[in-house]
């Protein structure tokens, strides 16, 4: 069994996307390869030195161990949580395609104690996740856009790069799982044209996948949301060609919660 670098455990609910408000176990892992400027998780950026997992469901008390974590321990710490009362577990980061082996380990373990397998991703590591896809029930998939997004090491300057190309890939991937939706982040940098770019990447897959705009949660160095006029006037703009599109905003900052 592969041992895993993780950040936390803990029941909470969905707070944004297709299946916000659902009640969810989640699995935070740590690294990321990517540094969005509106994240809202910084402290997953690089590997965790210690995880924390919550001693028991709702209570926000948690007991500390030091990573790598084994994954019997992890399931164990899940279970302590009570998985079956949880319609998904989450596994999120971080970016969980970081560490597939480990991915693979806790989905079988945790889908064999009740819940769906959502894995939450940055969707770009094709190759990875095609090694673990058929252990997730949802890939949730961002669509991330250079305007806020940069690869680790890269510095502002040179993150002009566009991520569409890899994005088509994961997507081809994650269609193999029983259900892809898909998340934006806008915030007053976004283009019209990488949304259009985006939207026409999509349409080319299936024009009727799930496709959720999510205004920025001002953090770190976003200070705004875009305005209602720009938001609708996406969504109008996205509509004309995506069948399935929604404007969610995270939800657990307003209700203060996990
Ligand atoms: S991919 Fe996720 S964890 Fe990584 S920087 Fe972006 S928002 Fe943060």
């Amino acid at each position: 069994m592969p041992q895993v670098n993780l950040v936390e455990i803990f029941s909470s609910v969905q707070g944004e996307g297709f299946q916000v408000g659902v009640p969810t176990l989640f699995v935070r892992f740590g690294e990321c390869d990517l540094r969005c400027s509106w994240c809202d998780s910084p402290h997953t950026w690089k590997p965790a030195r210690d995880c924390r997992f919550e001693e028991a469901r709702g209570t926000g008390r948690f007991r500390t161990r030091p990573n790598p974590i084994e994954i019997a321990e992890a399931l164990e710490a899940a279970a302590a949580l009570d998985p079956s009362a949880h319609r998904y577990a989450s596994l999120t980061g971080g970016e969980p395609l970081l560490q597939p082996d480990a991915v693979r380990a806790l989905g079988e373990g945790l889908r064999s104690r009740g819940p769906l397998i959502h894995l939450e991703t940055h969707g770009l590591a094709h190759e990875a996740l095609a090694r673990v896809v058929d252990v997730v029930d949802v890939v949730s998939m961002d669509w991330k856009l250079s305007s806020d997004v940069r690869r680790a090491g890269r510095s502002t300057r040179d993150a002009e790069e566009s991520f569409h190309d890899e994005h088509a890939h994961f997507l081809d991937v994650a269609r193999r799982a029983p259900e892809v939706v898909i998340k934006v982040v806008v915030t007053p940098n976004t283009r019209d044209s990488e949304l259009d770019e985006m939207a026409q990447r999509i349409c080319a897959v299936d024009p009727m996948l799930p496709v959720v705009l999510q205004p920025v949660t001002p953090m770190g160095s976003v200070t705004a949301r875009p305005s209602s006029d720009v938001l609708l006037g996406w969504m109008e703009r996205l509509s004309k060609s995506l069948g399935n599109l929604r404007l969610i905003p995270q939800t657990h900052p307003l209700l203060a919660i996990r």
